[in-house]
């Protein structure tokens, strides 16, 4: 079973640093430049888990927060959002449109794939799937 991982990203240096650190552990990726093309493929794919930037073209990622979290099927999808707006009020303002986690950019490698590791579910957890090959 291989994780499915849906980013929303519309800056394609942002996209290919986060592309980078996830390809590394085996997930598989599926990417979206604007917030409807995201709700469209998260829809499609039903991913473990849905990365999304803030800003972003056609719904940004409070309206896609709001889409998906109202949405029987992809409530249940965690949702993290990767943001420039790092100060405390958007915080609060991001966790209550919807968002389970996120992480500010400029993205710290280290930081950005143990928050998506703590986010998938369990039974996805990398550390998880290590202890059942041993
Ligand atoms: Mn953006």
């Amino acid at each position: 079973m291989t994780t499915k991982i849906l980013i929303i990203e519309d800056n394609k240096g942002n996209l290919e640093v986060i592309l980078y650190l996830l390809r590394q552990y085996g997930y598989k990726l599926i990417t979206a430049e604007n917030g409807k093309d995201g709700i469209k493929l998260a829809k499609q794919e039903m991913p473990d888990l849905i990365i999304s930037d803030i800003q972003l073209p056609q719904l940004n990622g409070y309206e896609v927060a709001r889409a998906l979290k109202s949405d029987t099927n992809l409530k249940k999808i965690p949702l993290v959002a990767v943001t420039a707006y790092a100060m405390e009020e958007d915080e609060e303002k991001i966790l209550s449109a919807g968002y389970n986690a996120y992480i500010a950019k400029p993205i710290d490698p280290e930081e950005f794939v143990c928050l998506i590791e703590k986010e998938l579910p369990l039974k996805l957890r990398l550390s998880k799937q290590k202890k059942f090959s041993d």
